[in-house]
């Protein structure tokens, strides 16, 4: 039978539970899994932790405890390798391909029957691909902005090893798509507002992008030896009691649990987007998205919490969850024609905003709000108009996120909907009509004046709302992922509270942390991306280099 991980993830079995419920006793071998104490919360004098300032210091998550030790008779296959990777996203796939052609015996362990890749927007700097087509970043301004945006509590020491080594990186890429003419395009139409700008970072891959980028790093990391198992997930990290070391780790498959012997483990599990009680805790503000778009359901936090629990630390603060605008409650993807800055009113019909900011700022003033929803009001004149309006990066109505008959779809669906009058669309939104009327007199009124002097939006975005038929789409933040996680140093090698190495133990992509804080900085398009590949090809490369 296939393991339904979506379905266990809704049923909120956890594998700790499993474990307990399973009443396994013991250790395998001499080898145990740590029941160290992490102390993961930078605690202030009142003893509100400071990344999330709402819970006392003192309380244990139950992700925090460890499980018992999984006994050896448990194990009905026990296998070597030099590194295991942990996770068949795009940090995994680089760290197995970076590690096997360096000639070292890798094993993948993957949850999913298959790996796992979203969006496209890869950010890097200074790849051939870049130079060839004359695209000049500067690097320092780049890195500024992202420790502004992250007010100063990323690790810069993380954002230079990036914008250092991500050229090189997409340079191995470019071989492999090279090889099979896979082209690559960079971002046709960046934004440059007085409010922000995106930077000239961004490489896709075409037709499919990371659905065509992550599948072949993975055929290439096999055909270099790697071995990956899928629908076998890590449970539990081992480590050697007398020195610390991480020597391998146990996973399970539908017959059993497995044992892999290993000199180095790499964690690229993913974030805990698919976990709400690590969200409770860390970034309690996501709860309140409307929807959320890992839709696989496979990233629960698992290596932060295995990292965690053999000692590693979890970034100390600036929990940093990917929150996009356009969330809509039972719609897993965004309606690209909601998201443009239109005018936005919350559930009282009020302005509340400038609408034209970074998704993630403009969903930060939406959970804001009451009910943490917003509607957003167009007019006919839509057509005309979206030109002007330039979304941020993917809010732009270009294919494959945007065609035509999206609008008739979400129209009979009841994701937008549409009235021949202002009354009549006010009821359909259930907001109080005087109030809507006011709002929208008062927007057209300083649309027509091509000033905004309530919230300053960019005068070409004024467009007023005039002419019937009137539409509206009622949404909120949507989750994408969460991008904090452990502690690493500019080796991806995993630290502990006192911020020592642990020996053995690497982390890159959305499992490991400091990397970004609070919010993530759009304005580097892609550098989501671009840091999974990057600290996942780094993480293979030392890890092999520093095989006992
Ligand atoms: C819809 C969507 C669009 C996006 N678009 C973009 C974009 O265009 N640009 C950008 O920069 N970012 C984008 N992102 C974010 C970006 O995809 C992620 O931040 C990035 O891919 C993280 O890579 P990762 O390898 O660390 O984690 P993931 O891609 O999440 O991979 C983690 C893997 O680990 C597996 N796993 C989990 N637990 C275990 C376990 N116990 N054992 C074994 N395996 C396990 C998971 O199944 C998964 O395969 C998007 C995200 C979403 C959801």
């Amino acid at each position: 039978m296939k393991r339904d991980v979506k379905r266990e993830n809704q049923l909120n079995i956890s594998r700790r539970d499993f474990l307990k419920t399973s009443a396994l006793i013991g250790t395998a071998g001499a080898i145990t899994l740590s029941g160290c104490q992490p102390k993961n919360s930078m605690t202030s004098a009142q003893g509100t932790d400071v990344g999330t300032g709402n819970y006392p210091s003192d309380k244990k998550w139950d992700f925090e405890n460890p499980p018992q030790s999984i006994p050896a008779n448990k194990i009905i296959e026990t296998l070597q390798a030099d590194v295991v990777v942990l996770g068949a996203g795009l940090a995994g796939v680089c760290a197995a391909m970076a590690a096997a052609e360096k000639g070292a015996k890798v094993i993948v362990l993957e949850k999913r029957e298959v790996s796992t890749f979203h969006g496209g927007w890869c950010g890097v700097v200074g790849s051939r691909r870049q130079k060839e087509l004359g695209i000049d970043i500067d690097a320092d301004e780049v890195i500024a902005d992202m420790m502004r945006w992250g007010a100063y509590m990323p690790d810069q020491r993380l954002l230079k090893l990036w914008a250092d080594e991500s050229g090189r990186v997409m340079d191995r890429l470019l071989d492999m798509a090279d090889a099979e003419g896979i082209e690559t395009i960079p971002e046709p139409d960046l934004k440059q507002s007085w409010l922000y700008k995106e930077y000239d970072i961004s490489l896709r891959f075409l037709p499919a992008w990371n659905a065509t980028l992550v599948p072949l790093i993975e055929k290439n990391a096999k055909a270099a030896g790697a071995e990956f198992l899928y629908e076998t997930p890590a449970v539990q990290l081992l480590r050697e009691e007398e020195n610390g070391r991480v020597v391998g780790v146990i996973a399970e498959n539908l017959d059993g649990y497995l044992r892999i012997d290993a000199k180095a483990v790499i964690i690229c599990t993913g974030g805990y987007e698919n976990n709400p009680e690590m969200l409770a805790k860390y970034a309690p503000r996501a709860l309140h998205a409307a929807s959320s778009w890992y839709s696989e359901g496979s990233t629960t936090g698992d290596g932060i919490k295995m990292g965690m629990w053999v000692g590693g630390a979890m970034q100390a603060g600036g929990y940093c969850p990917m929150l996009f605008d356009g969330g809509i409650p039972g719609f897993p993807l965004p309606i690209g024609l909601a998201r443009q800055p239109w005018l936005n009113v919350n559930t009282l019909g009020k302005r509340y905003v400038n609408e034209d900011a970074p998704f993630g700022y403009t969903c930060n003033q939406d959970i804001n709000q009451p009910g943490h929803m917003k509607w957003s009001v167009w007019d006919a004149k839509w057509e005309d108009e979206v030109e002007l309006m330039h979304g941020t990066v993917c809010e732009r109505l270009v294919p494959p996120l945007w065609s035509a008959d999206v609008l008739d779809q979400s129209l009979k669906a009841g994701f937008i909907v549409q009235a021949d009058t202002l009354e009549e669309l006010a009821t359909i939104m259930e907001v109080p009509l005087d109030t809507f009327l006011q709002t929208v007199q008062r927007y057209n009124e300083l649309a027509k004046s091509g000033k905004d002097l309530d919230f300053g939006k960019n005068s070409e975005m004024l467009t007023t709302i005039e002419q019937a038929p009137f539409f509206a789409t009622k949404s909120g933040a949507a989750l994408v992922v969460t991008l904090d996680g452990l502690q690493i140093d500019t080796n991806m090698q995993v630290l502990g509270t006192e911020g020592k190495q642990i020996p053995g133990l690497y982390a890159a992509g959305n499992a490991s942390g400091n990397f970004f804080a609070n919010d993530y900085p759009i304005t580097a398009i892609g550098v989501s991306h671009g840091r999974a590949l990057t600290f996942g090809w780094l993480a293979g490369e030392n890890a092999v280099q520093n095989l006992a």
